[in-house]
């Protein structure tokens, strides 16, 4: 991403209507204008796994609860999101998608934002690992098939985006088959697949991998598995969440130096405990214990409660990246991973979804649809 000093960015119905600088272009005539000239304005942020925050969770069903997370997210500069489901019943999840479903598509067509923008919903199990289940309820994890996987679209009424899978399970290449002929992104996690079975998930349609090191079978020097390759495959993108407690620092910056600039996701994997006092919360169909930067299920690290800005400045931390750099994890690489092609860059015809930072990432406003939040 190009830096540019003294921008003038012009918004208009919604979306930028052109990026210049101060010196070579003047004010429009009768634009209302806004000056920040201590903070650098980026790209509003897009968190693809993020379960819920402000004592919301996604598969809950209460609409004010919803609100004050959005709301919570655009505090963190967040302004578009996939709303990520757990494993559960079966009936339970696909009556989530239906509700998701009917507010994603209301919402955008209304097209006004108090909050972060749902884009769509990231389906994480049931169609993940039992050995690599994290603290998804093991009884309620299924065999995918291209039938099971319609069920799931259907009652999504098509926002389905991205759908978390384990590629060594039975069914699992058809169903990445059938999820990318109906648009929508399958990432490998939960996994605890061969080195093999990963490349076969690939092939099969597989463009990322899911909290990459987290509920993955471990890298071994003679059977590298998921990770080997996960890590050395150039055509997939890998998320990551860096929040210093579910994968230690120096592993981030080998995960960066791997993936690189362009392919390297941040994600916060944050549950309704995000941005509320230490207790007991809500993570889908069980309830987790949160103390400090930690929540758990039966001793199992269970969601988090990190947030996306700071994920931003722990990778200027832990790996000594710029901001610019940084914040490419966040927007534009998000963006291109899940299609959103109208946002994840500040260019004339994006969405005006736009962050104000100070130079070392703290969020000072965030900018929704063109309106100030
Ligand atoms: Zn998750």
């Amino acid at each position: 991403m190009e830096a540019l000093d003294s921008p003038l960015v012009v918004l208009e119905d919604g979306l930028i209507e052109s990026v210049s600088s101060r010196e070579a272009a003047a004010m429009p005539e009768g634009a209302r204008h806004l000056d920040f000239p201590d903070l650098v304005l980026v790209p509003g942020y897009i968190d693809i796994h993020v379960h819920g925050g402000a004592g919301h969770d996604v598969m809950q069903d209460d609409p004010s609860g919803r609100i004050a997370f959005e709301k919570a997210l655009a505090r963190h500069g967040v302004t578009s999101y996939l709303a990520t489901t757990v494993t559960a019943p079966m009936d339970r999840i696909l009556g989530a998608l239906d509700r998701l479903g009917n507010i994603i598509t209301a919402e955008e067509l209304e097209g006004s934002y108090s909050g972060a923008q749902p884009l769509g919903i990231h389906l994480e199990g049931p169609f993940i690992s039992s050995a690599k289940c994290g603290v998804h309820p093991t009884q309620y994890l299924l065999e995918p098939s291209p039938k099971l996987f319609d069920e799931v679209w259907d009652a999504s009424g098509g926002t389905l985006k991205m759908m978390t899978i384990a590629p060594e399970l039975p069914g699992a290449s058809e169903t990445i088959a059938a999820a990318r002929e109906r648009g929508v992104y399958a990432s490998l996690g939960h996994s605890n697949a061969t080195y093999d079975e990963a490349k076969s998930g690939i092939r099969a349609g597989a463009v990322s991998a899911t909290h990459t090191f987290n509920a993955m079978r471990a890298l071994d020097h003679r059977e590298p598995g998921i990770l080997g390759a996960v890590l050395s495959e150039d055509r997939l993108m890998a998320d990551i969440i860096v929040d210093g407690i579910h994968v230690a620092p120096a592993v981030v910056e080998v995960f960066l130096k791997a993936k690189g600039l362009d392919q390297s996701v941040l994600i916060t994997d944050a549950i309704s405990a995000t941005d509320m006092p230490d207790g007991f919360y809500q993570l889908g169909p069980f309830q987790v214990e949160v103390r400090g930067e930690r929540c758990e299920y039966q001793g199992r690290l269970a969601g988090s409660v990190l947030t996306l800005d700071k994920a931003v400045r722990n990778v200027m931390k832990f790996a000594d990246w710029s901001l610019q750099q940084s914040i490419i994890l966040a927007t534009r690489n998000p963006a291109t991973l899940i299609g959103a092609e109208n946002k994840g860059a500040i260019t004339a015809g994006k969405d005006a979804d736009l962050v104000l930072l100070t130079p070392d990432g703290q969020v000072r406003h965030t900018i929704i649809g063109g309106r100030v939040i």
